[in-house]
């Protein structure tokens, strides 16, 4: 039996998407298109592949329209830029996402920049991450933004609570730490330098780990009753021979035991990504529109 401890991402991101689907169904009535998101592959990374084709199959599913580019990895930058141009300019795309890692030889920075900041959906765009540091309308990086629906869903009111955020990455530690000071939570941000990160933790709520060391975070740096996200996504060795598996930044089992609440890897913050992509989409969309941010996303 699940344990009422562990946040359920995979069942919260179906709600979300559930709630996305009526959204988009009300933007169709009101402008009579769809919603549509380009994504856009360079190169045979096949784990981007695979990413690539969910992100296709989840905007469908919710009704959306999904523009597919497959760019060889030989592609030079400028003719990724083009292609980011027409993009920009295609009227029929709300949302722009260029799936990275890039392929060697091209400028991941550079080519993010091109990207208009109003069909930024990944919210990767030097606009987007100064509108989200002022308060202004961000599109929000979608890791960051769907840990925190998870930890209001859990918590309610986060003003006030003490959030150790661990990992500065400008695409979840940065982001997440500004979301969690719009929501009056008092935040630490931990990162390779921070001198003795158990202590520092210790004081924590909220812990959000996203660091990319499996197994990192241990129970017993935990305040008893913290709420946990665990952003990381570790591939490692697995006890039957030959075999991998996923774990997260927080070892699971110890902390389980001292946490008021912890996401699991897999099946926590990872399935919010692409449903908070969704609901980029279709916030852009909107808001392309003149149309009010939808309620309830
Ligand atoms: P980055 O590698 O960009 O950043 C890692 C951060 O962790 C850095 O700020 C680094 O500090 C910090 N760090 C490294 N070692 C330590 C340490 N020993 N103690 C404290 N802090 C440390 O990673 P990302 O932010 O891109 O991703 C983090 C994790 O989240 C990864 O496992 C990734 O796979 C996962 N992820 C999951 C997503 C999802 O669920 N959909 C989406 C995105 C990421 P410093 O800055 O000092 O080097």
């Amino acid at each position: 039996m699940a344990s009422e401890k562990i946040i359920d991402g995979k069942a919260f991101a179906a709600a979300l998407r559930g709630r996305i689907a009526t959204g988009v169904a009300a933007f169709k009535a009101q402008t009579g298109r769809a919603p549509g998101l380009a994504v856009v592959l360079v190169g045979e990374d096949p784990a981007s592949a695979v990413y690539v084709r969910s992100k296709g199959k989840a905007c469908r599913e919710v009704g959306m329209e999904s523009f597919e580019h497959r760019l060889p990895a030989d592609t030079t930058q400028e003719t990724l830029i083009e292609l980011v141009e027409q993009l920009n300019d295609n009227p029929a795309v709300d949302g722009i996402l260029v799936q990275l890692p890039l392929p060697d030889g091209l400028d991941d920075k550079k080519v993010i920049d091109m990207i208009d900041p109003d069909k930024d959906v990944d919210g990767f765009h030097p606009v987007n991450a100064g509108r989200l540091a002022i308060g202004a309308n961000a599109l929000t990086p979608c890791t960051p933004l769907g840990s925190l629906m998870l930890l209001k869903d859990r918590i309610g009111d986060l003003s006030g609570k003490e959030a150790v955020v661990i990992g500065r990455s400008n695409i979840v530690g940065k982001p997440m730490a500004q979301l969690l000071i719009q929501e009056n939570a008092t935040v630490t941000l931990a990162h390779s330098r921070t001198v003795d990160l158990p202590a520092v933790i210790r004081r924590a709520d909220i812990v959000v780990a996203a660091v990319g060391r499996p197994n990192m975070v241990r129970g017993d740096w935990l305040k008893p009753g913290a709420v946990v996200i665990d952003v990381g996504i570790n591939r490692i060795a697995s006890d039957e021979p030959g075999k991998t598996r996923l774990v997260g930044d927080v070892a699971f089992d110890e902390a389980e035991s001292v946490a008021g609440a912890i996401t699991p890897v897999p099946g926590g913050v990872g399935p919010m990504t692409i449903a908070v992509l969704l609901r980029n989409t279709l916030v852009a969309a909107s808001r392309r529109e003149g149309l009010a941010d939808p309620e309830g996303l």
